[in-house]
């Protein structure tokens, strides 16, 4: 918008008229302390300034705005009868620019120069722009690139524990062959399997997250009984964990359609997290039951617990808490992946959780999902 400054009525109707026939959005003023406080309030691109006026004059003017932040980037164009005074003057306005035209006004001339300062300020706006979406750019990668880093000097450090596991038992199996102890390599070689299942898992889920990132998670849908499979799991989970007592509550009656495998992911995954962050505690609840066209599943474990604004961000891809981060070894992605299988079977994952007293982390999903959203 531009702003015409000048005590003659006349003068601002023909400048005016001449402006908006030209497509140019005015604004008036008659006095210089007029035209100050529309120049607080509103940011013009342009004003027109004539330097002849009882009070306050145009080059008084120029100087009172020099030090607005709302007129930084605003050009001036005065108006006078003694042009060759106007760069000395004004010298301590360092604005958008400042030119001037002798009076009486040669409207050709003035409609050149309003239109050049015209296309300077959308350039300069337009590089302002490009350079703020530049460096929002830049900040944005540079944040991608430290969390990449992160992650994997993380993902190392965690393939790098079962490794160095695998080794020494395959060093104390050596021993135990050469001694002919049957029994002990037996134990040996059951704890280098799992190392190595544990090794399996991680590679798996990165794998998982690669699949997410490029769209290429497939699902292998069919009708399978969710009870069998929970049962199942709770056996191995038994076994590897004699002390934990698992609580198993609720039925589910019908069959259900989705990829079994990844919903055992899912499974696995709840419980095993349920072990991982509840190291005082022993107990864990698992629900499965069926509500009306959906299956419900929980796990509910007694340990650590997640405060409420932790909640919001534990289906991130990455996100684990850090006060707890140092205690339970992890990566931050196997939420990240549940979330994106049970999301993909059209159902909902959740959890409610109190710091100090546990965790319950559940899914919905539709037990006949709609057939167009299965790929
Ligand atoms: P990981 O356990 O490998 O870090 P997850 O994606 O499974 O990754 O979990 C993300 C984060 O959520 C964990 O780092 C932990 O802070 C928190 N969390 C998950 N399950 C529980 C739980 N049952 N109790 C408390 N905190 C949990």
């Amino acid at each position: 918008m531009i702003l015409i400054v000048d005590d003659a009525p006349e003068n601002i109707i023909s400048l005016k008229k001449v402006l908006e026939k030209n497509g140019f959005e005015v604004d008036t003023a008659s006095s210089g302390d007029e035209a100050l406080k529309k120049i607080l309030k509103k940011s013009y691109v342009l004003i027109i300034l004539d330097v002849q006026m009882p009070g306050m004059d145009g080059f008084e003017v120029a100087e009172a705005i020099s030090g607005y932040s709302k007129a930084k980037e605003t050009a001036i164009i005065f108006l006078s009868a003694a042009s060759a005074n106007v760069n000395l003057i004004t010298r301590g306005y360092i604005s958008g620019g400042l030119d001037y035209i002798s009076k009486p006004v040669d409207m050709n001339i003035l409609l050149l120069k309003v239109k050049t300062f015209y296309r300077i300020y959308e350039q300069s706006r337009a590089l302002n722009e490009m350079q703020k979406k530049l460096l929002e750019e830049i900040e944005f990668r540079k944040e991608a690139e430290r969390k990449k880093d992160e992650f994997i000097s993380i993902a190392s450090h965690e393939l790098k524990t079962p490794m160095t596991s695998i080794k020494g038992y395959i060093q104390l199996l050596e021993r135990s062959v050469d001694k002919n102890d049957t029994q002990t390599v037996k134990v040996r070689l059951h704890k280098v399997q799992n190392q190595v299942e544990k090794l399996n898992l991680l590679v798996a889920d990165l794998l998982d997250i690669s699949k997410i990132e490029s769209g290429k998670l497939k699902f292998n849908r069919k009708y399978f009984n969710f009870d069998k499979i929970l049962d199942h799991i709770i056996e191995i989970m038994q076994q590897a964990n004699p002390n934990v007592k698992f609580i198993r509550k609720g039925e589910i009656h019908s069959e259900i359609f989705g990829d079994e495998m990844r919903i055992e992911q899912v499974i696995i995954n709840f419980i095993t997290n349920a072990i991982k962050y509840a190291p005082e505690s022993n107990e864990v609840h698992i629900t499965s039951e069926q509500r009306g066209d959906e299956i419900y599943f929980s796990v509910k474990d007694f340990g650590i617990g997640i405060a409420k604004d932790h909640q919001l961000r534990i289906f991130d891809k990455f996100y684990r808490v850090e006060e707890t981060s140092e205690r339970f070894q992890g990566l931050g992605i196997g939420l990240y992946i549940c979330q994106e299988i049970i999301e993909r079977h059209q159902g909902s994952i959740g959890i409610n959780s109190e710091p100090g007293e546990g965790s319950e982390f559940y899914f919905n999903i539709p037990l006949h999902p709609e057939t167009d959203a299965q790929s």
